[in-house]
């Protein structure tokens, strides 16, 4: 499944980031997905729990904050949102637009509790 190599690649970061720090596990880990990411969120939910089993974030609570996917348009230069990469340039009706946010994944914070 997709999502689950999406996890896996979230834990070897945070696994990396937990060395680094001098921790054992996380609390928190916060994520910001794009609506064009191609990432289901309840699959992704439940690849989450296989995922992290073991891990140092299988005690974190994940919150995720979704980023609306924008376009710019290659003709006119207008920058708007997108709800499918079909969408047109609402100024001049082009189809030419490159994406310019939401097609990405990222971590944006990772959190531990400090008294461990
Ligand atoms: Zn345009």
């Amino acid at each position: 499944m997709h999502e689950l190599s999406i996890v896996m690649s979230i834990v070897d970061i945070a696994e990396k980031e937990a060395i680094k720090a001098n921790v054992d596990s996380f609390s928190n880990i916060g994520l910001e997905i794009g609506t064009q990411s191609g990432i289901v969120l309840e699959a992704l939910d439940f690849a989450w729990e296989t995922g992290v089993k073991g891990s140092v974030l299988e005690k974190a609570h994940k919150g995720i904050t979704t980023v609306q996917a924008k376009a710019k348009c290659n003709d006119c230069g207008e920058i708007f949102e997108i709800e499918s990469l079909y969408d047109i340039c609402p100024k001049c009706n082009s189809y030419m637009m490159e994406v310019i946010q939401g097609k990405e994944l990222k971590i944006r914070t990772l959190e531990f509790d400090s008294e461990n």
